[in-house]
């Protein structure tokens, strides 16, 4: 059985393979995650994923390079 971190970066490859895949939240399993992304001010280069659960407030956070 997986992890929750690895639940997290299971749903994280998901999202990076398809922005608009619906991956169920790994920590209540209740709810779709919502993915929002930040570009980082300081560095264009760098973009971060936020992925969130509406129902239990679980939150992750990927930095990316784009
Ligand atoms: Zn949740």
């Amino acid at each position: 059985m997986l992890t929750k971190t690895q639940k997290w970066i299971e749903a994280g490859k998901l999202i990076a393979e398809n922005p608009d895949i619906k991956v169920l939240c790994p920590e209540c399993e209740q709810n779709n995650l919502e993915v929002q992304d930040i570009r980082n001010e300081h560095n264009s280069s760098e973009l971060e994923r936020i992925m969130y659960c509406p129902n239990c407030k679980a939150r992750n956070i990927l930095r990316l390079k784009r």
